[in-house]
């Protein structure tokens, strides 16, 4: 059918060429290329915290450019404020549902609004992992936690466990000696998986010490954390160590349930794109960041990929034309 002049003005108006989601590294360095591609890109931030996982840290000392360090959420402030002055619209709400399989993909708001767009990246990052435990929900924010930076002071002087033994853990144990009187750090295994540099500087502390081969069956406590109970894992022997706090940092899964089972993931379960790029299996549906990335997991990489995603949508675009 020959549509009417109006009648194109119409679909230019409703359907939009680009949409977002996620207000990390990739989300908004992908607003930030789209933007200056002029394709006018909505970008859901989320509804709780814009900004993405470097919110939840201090320094960082790894973003070029900064060679003083900057703060996490200094670097997102900015991040987000070089999106929204090229003229992305931002939308502080989260995606509840996305229909991203015909060639006008669909997303919906929390209030049930939908928005039309021909291309769409996805950038929603990755989230703590839990280590499944009853307790471990019921107390969490009484002593259990996943988050050194947010919540360590409030252990001033007080002995807590780090369970984990990636980078993650060694940098939450390290953190957290600036405030504590002690960290053990709970680890299955009898070696650490954190790169050597991470381990070194852990190693070093006289606050941090090492619980190897050790599983942890429970964490204690009435109304506070009052311990854990661990297990080993050579003679399955049950101990009950004393801490009043908890900090679970067992790794990050991405968050993939807005798009399970609609999109081709990889053998972890991240979203899987087609060779170097970002293009995902599904046409005009492009990602980037965490939610792609087991492997290197950095602002400055989720930065690389969320380019990488505007170019590759300004690419499919142009196509379509
Ligand atoms: P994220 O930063 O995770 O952002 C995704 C955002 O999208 C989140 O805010 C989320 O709420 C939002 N979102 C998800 N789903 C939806 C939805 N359906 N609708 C709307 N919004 C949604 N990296 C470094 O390079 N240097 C460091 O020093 C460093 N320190 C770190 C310290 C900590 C404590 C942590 C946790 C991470 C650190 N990282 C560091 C890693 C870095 O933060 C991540 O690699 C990077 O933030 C990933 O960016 P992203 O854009 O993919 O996702």
């Amino acid at each position: 059918a020959v549509l009417e002049l109006d009648q194109v003005i119409n679909v230019r108006d409703t359907v939009q060429e680009v949409t977002i989601i996620g207000s990390g590294p990739a989300g908004y360095t992908a607003a930030i290329y789209a933007a200056r591609a002029q394709l006018r890109p909505t970008l859901f931030e989320g509804s709780v915290a814009a900004g993405g996982a470097l919110m939840n840290t201090t320094d960082v000392e790894n973003y070029p450019g900064f060679p003083d360090a900057v703060l996490g959420p200094d670097l997102m402030t900015r991040m987000r404020a070089q999106a929204e002055q090229f003229g992305a619209r931002l939308i502080a709400d989260d995606v509840v549902e996305a229909r991203l399989e015909n060639e006008v993909k669909e997303v919906v708001d929390s209030a049930g609004g939908t928005h039309r767009s021909r291309a769409v990246i996805l950038a929603m990052g990755s989230h703590y992992r839990e280590l499944g435990l009853p307790n471990e929900k019921r107390l969490s924010g009484r002593g259990v936690s996943w988050c050194a930076t947010c919540d360590g002071f409030f252990f001033r002087d007080q002995d807590v466990v780090v369970v984990g033994g990636g980078d993650s853990a060694m940098e939450e144990a390290t953190f957290l000696t600036r405030f504590v009187r002690s960290v053990t750090v709970v680890h299955r295994r009898d070696t650490l998986r954190a790169s050597k540099i991470m381990q070194e500087r852990a190693g070093r502390n006289e606050k941090i010490r090492f619980l190897w081969n050790r599983e942890v069956m429970d964490v204690l406590g009435k109304e506070k954390v009052s311990g854990l109970r661990v297990r080993d894992v050579n003679n399955d022997e049950e101990t009950d160590l004393p801490a009043s706090g908890v900090f679970v940092a067992i790794g990050l899964d991405p968050r993939v349930d807005l798009v399970k089972g609609r999109i081709a993931l990889d053998h972890a379960g991240y979203i899987a794109v087609e060779g170097h790029s970002t293009r995902t299996n599904l046409d005009g549906v492009f990602a980037c960041g965490d939610v792609v990335d087991h492997e290197y997991r950095q602002a400055v990489t989720a930065a690389g990929t969320g380019c990488a995603a505007a170019l590759d949508a300004e690419r499919y675009l142009a196509a379509l034309d």
